[in-house]
């Protein structure tokens, strides 16, 4: 745990979620676990999270924490698509204004607008700058290109996506042997996890020991 620093925090935000800025739960690791540092272009860092943001996205092997809040607003635009889509189907005016009655319709006037306007910040958010030791980490270097059979895709992350829906691959055992063999051995990672196309999580604990045993790490 020594090689993690955590990321300084401007006193406006304290006790907020980097990701969201809801109130924070507690303070997680990026990398969640030190063998992933082989991906990461960064060095390892401890930041605040709220409790949804910490557990939302579950695959790893992401190059960098602006990368890992990508798939974490992702994940949120999922899961709350419903409450998302009421800024879609309305506007505030014409809820306030609405002919619709009964207390079913009341209720959800009073309430939705609120949940919207909440997700739609929470989304939105962009946390602050990540500075640690005075060193700003820099969003810009991730946008890097990664090239896999042919294909030049926008960042790692889609190449991720191609190769899971591809291969049928088992996604959180897949990023995991890809953060500990980097991205340069993309195809060797694929080749590891095309045996195992679903795990249980205890079988994915066992089979991911094997794989580390099998490349002698
Ligand atoms: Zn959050």
């Amino acid at each position: 745990m020594n090689s993690y620093t955590a990321i300084e925090i401007p006193f406006n935000f304290r006790n907020t979620c980097w990701f969201c800025g809801e109130p924070d739960d507690k303070n997680i690791c990026f990398p969640r676990k030190e063998y992933e540092s082989n991906i990461v272009t960064h060095k390892a860092i401890f930041l605040p999270s709220c409790k949804e943001c910490a557990s939302i996205v579950k695959r790893t092997a992401f190059t960098s924490v602006f990368a890992y809040r990508d798939a974490i607003k992702q994940a949120l635009v999922k899961k709350h698509q419903k409450v998302l889509s009421i800024g879609s189907n309305w506007t505030e005016q014409e809820l306030l204004e609405s002919e619709l009655e009964g207390s079913a319709f009341e209720g959800f006037k009073r309430s939705a607008w609120p949940m919207f306007k909440m997700m739609q910040a929470r989304i939105n958010y962009q946390g602050w700058p990540v500075v640690i030791n005075n060193d700003q980490l820099i969003a810009e270097l991730d946008n890097e290109q990664f090239e896999f059979d042919g294909i030049h895709y926008p960042c790692l992350n889609d190449a991720v996506t191609h190769a899971v829906k591809t291969f049928f691959l088992d996604e959180e055992l897949f990023t995991r042997v890809l953060s500990v063999l980097g991205k340069n051995k993309f195809s060797q990672a694929i080749r590891l996890c095309r045996l195992y196309p679903k795990l249980t999580s205890k079988q994915r604990e066992e089979v991911f020991l094997e794989i580390l045993d099998s490349i002698g790490l």
